[in-house]
């Protein structure tokens, strides 16, 4: 169908809150979710990106607040919730978007470090669920969505502390989706693959010799390319929408059959 005869409204007037919307898939994320009907609201660390995002949702003519944040923060979380809330009335659709990456084998990484890394992936979920999943019990519904990686299902060296909260991620989907399946909150998780984000070339550069791992990442890839963000955002929006209303406890995978098998 023609682009312009397409109806966007696959998330008509529904309130979705993005972390780590300021950049890289949840920014994407964010202005396709706002294509689709939706009101956003960006929530980072970083306020300059969230600004800038907020600014490409609102000249395409869409709707979208920014709320400064760090996921790992219980009072920012608690207040970024309340700002929706305040602005919106309502949250449909939580995406636990936001995480940080560490190149760093575990003998050379502090106990600061670690910590800070699982905080971010890892905590930032369960203060997100925490603040959230009231609100949707009241309203009778909703849409949590997370963030988790081809990482969740399979290692990757100088990686260990961000691969170990990824797999986390996974299972953490699942068991919340039991324990909000009756209260009609849907729980899922996208896991992508090679993304070319700002995150992902820090990952590669972290590396000694970053030609020979793009090459290598780009070889282990079936489809021979990273993926774009605007790829792993069709992947979240499907998930939040009404299509997806028998879907919970899944990982969606978008990895270009990174996960399928070695390519020879
Ligand atoms: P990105 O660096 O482009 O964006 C990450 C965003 O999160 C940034 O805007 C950053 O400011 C924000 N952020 C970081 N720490 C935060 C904190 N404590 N509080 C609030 N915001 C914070 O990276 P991306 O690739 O778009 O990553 C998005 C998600 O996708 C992450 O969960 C990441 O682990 C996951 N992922 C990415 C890839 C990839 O190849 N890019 C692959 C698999 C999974």
């Amino acid at each position: 169908m023609p682009e312009n005869m397409r109806d966007h409204t696959k998330l008509q007037n529904r309130i979705a809150l993005i972390t780590g919307a300021a950049s890289g898939i949840g920014r994407a994320t964010a202005e396709l979710f706002a294509a689709e009907g939706a009101r956003v609201v960006v929530a980072d660390l970083d306020d300059a990106g969230a600004s800038e995002t907020v600014q490409r949702i609102t000249q395409a003519g869409n709707k979208a607040i920014a709320v400064h944040a760090d996921v790992s923060n219980a009072a920012q979380v608690e207040a970024a919730v309340a700002r929706t809330i305040e602005a919106y009335g309502r949250i449909d659709i939580l995406h636990n978007n936001a995480a940080m990456f560490l190149a760093k084998f575990l003998e050379d990484m502090s106990e600061t470090e670690w910590d800070r890394l699982m905080a971010v992936n890892l905590k930032s979920i369960f203060l997100g669920v925490k603040h959230v999943v009231p609100h949707m019990k009241r309203q009778g519904g909703g849409c949590i969505l997370n963030t988790a990686s081809v990482e969740s299902f399979l290692g990757q060296p100088m990686s260990a502390a961000y691969v170990a909260s990824k797999g986390a991620v996974a299972l953490l989907t699942k068991s919340l989706a039991l324990d909000y399946a009756r209260f009609n909150i849907r729980v899922n998780c996208i896991a992508p693959g090679a993304v070319e984000t700002p995150m992902m070339w820090k990952a590669i550069n972290a590396f000694p010799d970053p030609a020979a791992v793009e090459k290598l990442e780009r070889a282990h890839v079936p489809i021979g390319r990273f993926l774009r963000p605007e790829e792993i955002a069709q992947a979240a929006l499907y998930l939040a929408s009404d299509a997806a209303a028998g879907v919970t406890g899944t990982a969606l995978v978008v990895d270009g059959g990174y996960l399928a098998g070695y390519m020879v």
